[in-house]
């Protein structure tokens, strides 16, 4: 959850390691530090808040030498807190009470009670209430006891429970950071330079300073120096690393002309889906073409396919049930990340389990993948982050390709992954049906979609309007059927976070069971309401909510004269394919939550409590 940096080289550590934390500064915000190392020398710095707090402070250090060039070796972490409150006493890094080891840490030690308990009696003074501070008290004991700072931290790792990453200094040894993954919270990166080496829990922490990149897996150690890396399993097994050059574009992580990055990614879209697309069909036959995930495992389709994903991904993965049942005809169940392996699921070795994860490292999505690979299913992905464990972990994978995601709350991300799902469909139904089948023209149609994209993208002035004329608001209900019901969902997890509105998505047709209760003259209901098989439907619902006072916000066919004469306010859509349907309805959705947030002077890139990628369980 939180951002690791860490360098060791020629150059003074604090510049790079505070470039590197701004970069992944979406993954957890409530405090951050560092640590610094010089030869006979360890300094910490830390404070609540956002980073720009920390680097206030670092201004004020007096340095030893001019350029502080002494200091070449640093770490740094942003905090997400997971055990102890948001106090400078549990920001990162802790140091042992002898001042010699300092620790930062992502994930949880889920042994720490029993941890605590028994260093506390061997003598241990705790400064922090977090859980990550048993682990520099326990590598400080080993030391204290005779072992160097590579067994110590060895002896540490193999008694931490819990999903987690770790990185370390030692002034005994001021020439290594050593690095270890347990589990699938918090990745764990190493760059590569030329006499100079970088550390970061995501790739665009130093991606700024090497593409050259190498990925630690469960229980992997990599010390690191200046001249290079080596890698170890806890256990002290020696393995063997690759390097992967990363082909990442980081001006498109800048913001450019646009006020936050949720804006300039929701204007992204049209090109985020061109390039999702873009060599994956053959328009003129209307073949797909997956280059990393071949449909059929021995000539066989899956026979069921579990979808894995948290939050918006798991509202994509609901859209993908129609696709892929719709258009492949294959059954799909869609599951929380965070609860199929609870259940003892039906998985079978002739299933297929997708994880969809933005980040690739979501840790509940990759519990939900490792669960399908214990009971023999194939394992695919569909993942933005190149690289990240759920590619890496997966038999097949499609990448979103919609370029770096910042702001906190996803949006090309989600359309991206849903045309994702579509591409997949289409794939299933070809790899079975051969040569002929709907499927084929189904993939043509993806050749108009961003153009229509670019239709919803150019109308600016209505939600600017909406926000005005709403934003006071507490409560928002949204209401969709059929395929566009998880863009309901959607658009009230939007709003949710990015403006603090309580909203709820609903499936239209159960508002009479039960959220009807709510509606009066102060409650503004988003309906989808597109010329669909379900429109008539629709509208009924748009004259439930009119008959109690409700106030509708329609979200509509273009031309439609219909809907004008019964909602308060109509957002427009184009005509779609009804498959299609919610890569467009989505829009608005994001631009009005949007508008509201800004309307509201909320946080918009960084809402509170959020971070980008969820890494603890
Ligand atoms: N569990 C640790 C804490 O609460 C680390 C949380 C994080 O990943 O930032 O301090």
């Amino acid at each position: 959850m939180c951002g690791i940096v860490g360098y060791i080289g020629p150059q003074h550590a604090t510049d790079i390691v505070i470039g590197g934390l701004r970069k992944l500064e979406y993954r957890g915000y409530d405090s951050a530090g560092v640590a610094l190392l010089g030869v006979d020398r360890l300094l910490t710095e830390r404070a609540t808040g956002k980073l720009v707090n920390l680097e206030r402070k670092l201004h004020s250090v007096e340095w030893d030498d001019a350029d502080a060039r002494g200091y070449s070796i640093g770490m740094g972490h942003t905090r997400w807190a997971t055990h102890g409150g948001v106090t400078e006493a549990n920001a990162h890094p802790h140091v042992s009470m002898n001042g010699r080891v300092a620790v930062v840490h992502n994930g949880i030690v889920e042994n720490a009670i029993d941890l605590r308990h028994e260093l506390l009696a061997t003598g241990a003074v705790f400064t922090s209430e977090t859980d990550t501070e048993v682990i520099v008290h326990l590598v400080a004991g080993y030391m204290t006891a005779g072992m160097l700072f590579e067994r110590a931290a060895h002896a540490t790792f193999a008694r931490l429970r819990g999903s987690q990453a770790i990185v370390l200094l030692s002034l005994d040894e001021p020439d290594k950071i050593i690095a270890c993954r347990i589990g699938n919270a918090g990745g764990v990166v190493v760059g590569i330079g030329a006499g100079e080496m970088f550390l970061a829990s995501d790739i665009p922490g130093i991606l700024e300073h090497t593409r050259r990149i190498a990925f630690l897996e469960n229980q992997e150690v990599a010390v690191i120096q200046r001249s290079g890396f080596r890698v170890r399993t806890i256990n002290g097994g020696e393995v063997s690393k690759t390097v992967t050059n990363i082909p990442y574009d980081m001006v498109s992580a800048e913001k450019g002309e646009y006020r936050h990055f949720m804006q300039k990614e929701i204007f992204e879209q049209a090109r985020a889906i061109t390039d999702t697309i873009r060599g994956r069909v053959d328009f003129a036959t209307g073949r797909v073409m997956l280059d990393a995930l071949n449909p059929l495992n021995g000539g066989l389709l899956p026979s069921k396919i579990f979808t894995a994903a948290c939050g918006t991904s798991l509202y994509s993965a609901m859209v993908g049930k129609f696709l892929i049942e719709g258009i492949a005809r294959i059954p799909v169940e869609v599951e929380h990340g965070s609860e199929l392996r609870y259940r003892d699921p039906l998985i079978q070795s002739t299933h297929a389990v997708l994880g969809i994860t933005q980040s690739g490292e979501t840790a509940d999505t990759l519990a939900a993948m490792a669960e399908g690979r214990e009971k023999g299913a194939r394992i695919w992905s569909i993942v933005n982050n190149i690289g990240s464990q759920a590619q890496r972990v997966s038999d097949g994978t499609i990448a979103m390709r919609a370029g770096p995601e910042i702001g906190v709350c996803s949006t090309k991300t989600f359309l991206a992954s849903i045309v994702d799902q579509y591409l997949l469909a289409c794939a299933l139904a070809q790899a079975r049906d051969g040569h002929s089948g709907a499927s084929f023209a189904l993939a043509q149609q993806l050749s108009h979609l961003p153009s229509l994209m670019s239709q919803v993208l150019d109308k600016n002035s209505i939600y600017a309007e909406l926000a005005s004329e709403f934003h006071d608001r507490e409560h928002f209900l949204f209401l969709g059927r059929g395929i566009n019901y998880p863009i309901a969902l959607e658009g009230a997890l939007k709003l949710k976070e990015v403006s603090y509105i309580h909203a709820e998505g609903y499936p239209a047709g159960e508002m009479k069971h039960g959220p009807i209760a709510l509606i009066d003259e102060r409650m503004p209901v988003v309906c989808i309401c597109i010329k669909d098989a379900v429109y008539e439907k629709m509208l009924s619902q748009v004259e439930q909510v009119k008959a109690r006072g409700g106030k509708v916000i329609a979200v509509a066919t273009e031309g439609d004269t219909e809907i004008a004469k019964r909602a308060d306010r109509v957002m427009y859509v184009p005509v779609t394919h009804p498959l299609l349907s919610p890569v467009i309805t989505a829009i608005p959705m994001q631009r009005l939550a949007y508008e509201m947030a800004v309307r509201r002077g909320c946080d918009v890139d960084q809402p509170r409590n959020l971070a980008k990628s969820v890494t603890v369980e």
